[in-house]
């Protein structure tokens, strides 16, 4: 089959590889009709996690159709036509139990790792392969894929699988209440549904912090909320307060993550990717931007062993900080039900339809910000009728 094939920081192609095989009674062979890139892509990408191996195939956020089934599988069947939760899990440990999927303490053998597995997220989180390839092999195939209704595409089934519920725990984590200003950092896909879904959850003002002009432009108007280009801000935190009678935000929310911008240490040495473990930059941001008392929601991704935040301005302030990797498919009939009402319309978000064979070019706009890309769709070629969507990203 064709997969992605990572060769290195900064370097993935499409090559040919085995097809996958059922491999215990419980795995499901799904056949790829459609998969994202995610900004946690570029974190691979850019050669910032560890244990990322050459050869690896990437890619968690993917949409298929059954293809096969292990002998133990009681709730799949060949032509279901699934979408599949960034998160492997085992629906029955201690954490699965409380809903905590991303922290299944079955699927990820990493002894220092608190997550559980994840698809195409190298060695550190279980070591699967991904789904930006024709097939995947899905584990424990009775607890993880969602059967998606009839009424559901798969342009908004794919954003389910990540993006979407990532943007939307992130709200929810951020405890809002009736009226509060929220401020999120970052306007990629996952900053983009935390601000719209701050609505949801009673936000009366939505802010959103970025340097990248069409992305604040489109945020803006998808949210919709009020932008601000760090780029032609000074002080962060001084102007968050001044936007707020001088009180500061009542949630702020990371979702930049270990490769944020703007950092001093990156102004002087214009290296930033060679900084240990990236730069924490919006994550101080958000705690000095936030009221006293207030909330700081974390998904952004950071690597295991980053520590440099200002712990003591978090402590000094009485801030509450909820993080975690999000647990999907907790979110994915409530989500439904808010796209069947029109209230989400996570499609809108797609500006890329690319087939496979071109992920190398797909990587490189995504991660340069070209193009006014913001989520990019893989298409691969034996995705049937959805293969017609897919245009050249080079013309
Ligand atoms: P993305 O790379 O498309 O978007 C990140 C955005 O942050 C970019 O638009 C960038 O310009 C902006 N940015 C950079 N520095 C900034 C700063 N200092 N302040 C404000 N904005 C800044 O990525 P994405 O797909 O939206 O993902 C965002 C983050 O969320 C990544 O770290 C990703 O790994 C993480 N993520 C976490 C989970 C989870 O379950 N916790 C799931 C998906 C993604
Ligand atoms: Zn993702």
């Amino acid at each position: 089959m064709l997969a992605t094939n990572y060769r290195g920081p900064y370097r993935i192609r499409a090559s040919q590889k085995p097809d996958p095989v059922i491999e215990h009674p419980g795995d499901a062979i799904v056949r790829v009709t459609r998969a994202c890139i995610c900004g946690s892509d570029l974190h691979l990408y850019h050669g910032l996690v560890p244990d990322t191996r050459v050869g690896h195939t990437f890619g968690h956020e993917f949409v298929g159709i059954v293809e096969e089934v292990g002998s133990a599988v009681e709730t799949l069947k060949p032509g279901d036509r699934v979408l599949v939760p960034f998160n492997i899990f085992c629906g029955s440990c201690f954490f699965c139990q409380r809903e905590l999927y991303s922290n299944c303490h079955n699927t990820n053998a990493e002894a220092t790792a608190a997550g559980g597995g994840i698809y195409g997220y190298s060695h550190t989180t279980g070591g699967y392969d991904g789904g930006q390839a024709e097939y995947v092999r899905v584990p424990m195939a009775d607890v993880g894929p969602y059967k998606i209704p009839e009424d559901i595409v798969d342009d908004d089934a794919v954003l389910l699988t990540d993006a979407l519920p990532t943007g939307y725990q992130a709200a929810e984590m951020g405890d809002i209440k009736e009226g509060d200003t929220v401020v999120v950092f970052g306007a990629g896909p996952v900053g983009i549904f935390a601000a719209r879904s701050a609505w949801l959850f009673g936000a009366g003002r939505v802010i959103v912090v970025d340097h990248v002009d069409y992305r604040l432009d489109f945020v803006r108007r998808y949210a919709p909320c009020e932008i601000i280009n760090f780029r032609e801000v000074n002080d962060m935190a001084m102007h968050i307060k001044k936007m707020t009678d001088w009180l500061g935000a009542d949630v702020c929310i990371d979702a930049v993550g270990c490769e944020a911008a703007g950092s001093l240490a990156q102004t002087i040495t214009g290296r930033w990717t060679m900084l240990q473990a990236g730069s924490a930059t919006a994550l101080f941001w958000a705690i000095n931007s936030v009221r006293k008392g207030g909330n700081v929601s974390i998904v952004g991704v950071y690597g295991p062993t980053f520590n440099a935040v200002p712990i003591g301005n978090a402590l000094n302030k009485g801030l509450t900080m909820r993080m975690n990797q999000a647990a999907v498919k907790r979110h994915v009939p409530h989500l439904i039900e808010h796209i069947r009402q029109g209230h989400l319309n996570p499609k809108e978000i797609i500006t890329h339809r690319v087939p496979l064979e071109e992920v190398s070019d797909a990587y490189h706009i995504f991660s340069s910000k070209y193009d006014n890309c913001i989520k990019t769709v893989l298409i691969p070629p034996r995705a049937g009728s959805a293969r017609a969507t897919a245009s050249s990203i080079i013309s």
